[in-house]
């Protein structure tokens, strides 16, 4: 068991070889008083709590951070843990160390263990969008490393729940922000515990061939540093078996028994300056074979997270495959701790401007170019989350709304009974009033009353989520029960005598009785509600109860557009059949759908019955469906509309006038895999003068759905004008 008085020296020996200018009297007063503050407990491998604080703030200390986030790193479980507040840390150690403190204590109390695989993708954006403080995130990476490194003391459960989290969010973190070092000693811990029979295996395996790895590590470090040295260059050469985790992985991707795999040695050279760096390069490839298509130049073309090193696999006599990696010592630095080494050079600098540190970290976010699509849309981009804010319920779900929306919109978020019964709220405990704008990390309890007289008319201006207004709007429709009928009457009665039948008709009870029933409502009046709402439409209720209604006028119908369809096709009933499409006066027909103008639910639509392949459905609007067309042959084109009840998507296609640039394909794909939509074909011809024209080929539900798409893809940098498309 350690005391904390080993693990306090250990603290000073890191501080006093990465961070000699460090205030040593400040440490010592924050251990001191999270000391104290922490007296009575104890970890769970009953060492003195403060062990953990300690522990931490050594990791901090070795990633280069600064004397601020030092002190954050021992007071960190304070706020949660003790009855230390927010005032008393401010009032000791300032307020930037308070802030630390209250940013870490927030990401502790997100709620991993009920995510799903779904709520991971938002949890890893909601840590970015939470920590205005990169230094917050460094911490809280430092405190799982330690949590990770004593895991061994808690429950079977718990190690798995742990180590899953630490695989979903923060290996993939730390690997984001560059902290390679981290992110190895994350990755083999978790899967320690994830898999502990493949992790014994390799770990036996490695045991097994020390000696043998030993040796031939040697002698390729000899024969580098010897030409190194004789070639008049200073650098260090190093040796390493590849870690416990990547090792894992090509195992699995390669489908390869462990004693197959060659690729386990990686060597470092590390010199003073670039030229150096394309040097040993030159002399690396002339002492070994060189493999080819693995040379990789990371120095001219740094990876997003600022990675540089010169990369190649060569093979030496014994046939034997490895990697080696040359940098300069700077490189280094930011290769093994990424973000934090910033601090590291900026030492000394002007004050830390957290905000500032803050945009460099989202430069860096954003130049993810060499990912694939996949992992670019879901790496953490810190300016996509401008306009979202993330808080969670009371049981640590965590909600994604619009930037700047209110409790109506939570409670809509989560169901439209609860806005609809909500009589208040707490945001964070208190009670808060209805237009209050959450922010990040907020939890917002919503308080429903049975007795609630629902939504008020000024909830629509205070709510800023299309969900909830649109849920407010409804139900306000369905309370609205008088005007709906009204208004419901109005269109179903026009709609009568758009096909000459006289609304008079429906004082016939016995008919009356017949055609309710077709439309499955009690009474009249419920139905004209329905239509008043918009829960059903005239059209379709009158296409439903059309032969009994004929039957009982004993009067043809007037066919305002295609009479002679009417004759030649002599059916006299509607069909949807499984287009999704009512073609009036034709029964189960081919329907299909316009390449030319691409319609979707909600587009005015008109249909052509073609020689032999069904009815083609164009939209109204369409160049091929103009009026001096249809007069030219009127007796082929017939009136349509949508059925109400769509399941499926409609695949449609957008044209996108642009300038061109780099990863604008890239942007848009990401629009819409941010709403979801299924993205089928995409491709961009490029103009002379630096113009582009995209086309983006995608199934969608409807004519809004499609409107909120083109307002989105209107809004990426370079897009011009969007426009209805042709496939
Ligand atoms: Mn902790």
């Amino acid at each position: 068991m350690e005391t904390t008085e080993a693990r306090y020296q250990s603290l000073m020996r890191a501080i006093a070889r990465h961070a000699p200018t460090t205030d040593i009297a400040l440490v010592d007063k924050a251990f001191r008083f999270a000391d104290a503050k922490h007296e009575q407990q104890l970890r769970k491998s009953g060492e003195p709590y403060i062990i953990h604080p300690l522990a931490v703030a050594e990791i901090v200390v070795e990633s280069g951070l600064d004397t601020d986030a030092i002190l954050a790193a021992l007071l960190h479980d304070c706020l949660e843990d003790t009855d230390a507040s927010f005032d008393e840390i401010v009032k000791l150690f300032g307020r930037p160390v308070a802030e630390l403190v209250e940013g870490v204590t927030k990401l502790t109390r997100v709620n991993f263990s009920t995510a799903e695989e779904k709520q991971m993708e938002n949890l890893r954006k909601m840590f970015m969008a939470m920590s205005k403080d990169i230094r917050v995130i460094l911490i809280k990476i430092a405190d799982r490393l330690h949590n990770m490194r004593t895991l061994e003391y808690q429950s079977p459960a718990k190690q798995i729940i742990k180590s899953t989290e630490t695989m979903e969010i923060y290996a993939p973190l730390a690997h984001r922000l560059g902290m390679q070092k981290l992110k190895w000693e994350l990755e083999d811990i978790s899967l320690q515990y994830l898999e502990p029979e493949a992790y014994k295996e390799i770990m036996d395996f490695l045991a097994v061939h020390k000696d043998q790895d030993e040796q031939f590590m040697n002698a390729i470090q000899t024969a580098i540093q010897g030409r190194l040295e004789s070639m008049g260059l200073h650098g260090k050469v190093y040796g390493r078996i590849k870690h416990v985790y990547s090792i894992y992985r090509k195992l699995k991707n390669q489908n390869k028994s462990i004693d197959e795999l060659y690729d386990i040695y990686a060597f470092r050279v590390i010199v003073n300056s670039i030229a150096d760096c394309y040097n040993v390069l030159g002399h690396v490839h002339d002492l070994f074979n060189l493999v080819p298509g693995r040379f990789k130049d990371y120095i001219s073309t740094p990876k997003p997270n600022m990675y540089q090193s010169l990369h190649t696999t060569v093979i030496g006599s014994q046939g034997i495959p490895f990697e080696v990696q040359i940098r300069t010592w700077e490189m280094h630095e930011t290769a093994e701790y990424g973000v934090a080494a910033h601090w590291k050079y900026k030492q000394g600098g002007a004050g830390a401007g957290s905000e500032k540190e803050f945009e460099w970290v989202r430069r860096l976010l954003e130049n993810q170019q060499d990912t694939v699509a996949e992992d670019y849309i879901h790496s953490l981009r810190v300016d996509m989350f401008d306009d979202e804010v993330f808080v969670f319920t009371p049981k640590g779900r965590v909600v994604s709304l619009p930037a700047g929306s209110t409790p109506i919109d939570f409670a809509y978020a989560i169901h439209s009974g609860v806005g609809n019964t909500m009589v208040g709220a707490k945001v964070n405990n208190r009670i808060a009033s209805f237009d209050v704008q959450l922010n990040n990390g907020d939890v917002v309890e919503v308080l429903t009353s049975k007795s609630a007289k629902g939504p008020s008319r000024d909830w629509l201006k205070i709510c800023r989520s299309n969900q909830a207004r649109q849920k407010i709007k409804q139900w306000f429709k369905k309370e609205k029960r008088e005007e709906n009928v009204l208004h419901g009457k109005a269109s179903f009665e026009g709609e009568l005598r758009r096909m000459n039948i006289d609304p008079s008709v429906l004082q016939n009870e016995e008919l009356l009785a017949v055609i309710l029933k077709k439309v499955s409502f009690d009474t009249l009046d419920d139905m004209y509600a329905a239509i008043g709402y918009g829960g059903m439409t005239a059209v379709k209720c009158v296409n439903r109860m059309r032969d009994e209604l004929l039957k009982a006028t004993k009067a043809a119908p007037k066919e305002p557009l295609a009479p002679k369809s009417l004759q030649s096709l002599g059916k006299k009933s509607s069909g949807s059949g499984n287009s999704g499409v009512i073609v009036e006066d034709i029964g189960s027909c081919m329907v299909k759908f316009a390449r030319c103008c691409t319609p979707v639910p909600g587009d005015d639509i008109i249909g052509f019955v073609t020689k032999g392949f069904g009815v083609s459905i164009h939209r109204c609007d369409c160049d091929n469906a103009s009026e001096s067309l249809r007069q030219k042959q009127p007796e082929r084109w017939v009136r349509a509309s949508w059925a109400m009840v769509l399941e499926e998507n409609f695949d449609t296609s957008l044209e996108i006038d642009c300038r061109d640039r780099d990863g604008l394909l890239l942007d848009m794909a990401m629009v819409l895999s941010g709403m979801k939509i299924k993205l089928r074909e995409m491709n961009c011809r490029t103009l002379t003068d630096g113009r582009a024209i995209a086309s983006l080929t995608f199934s969608i539900r409807d004519v809004a759905e499609l409107n909120s798409v083109c307002g989105k893809l209107c809004a990426v940098p370079g897009v011009e004008q969007v426009r209805r498309g042709k496939t």
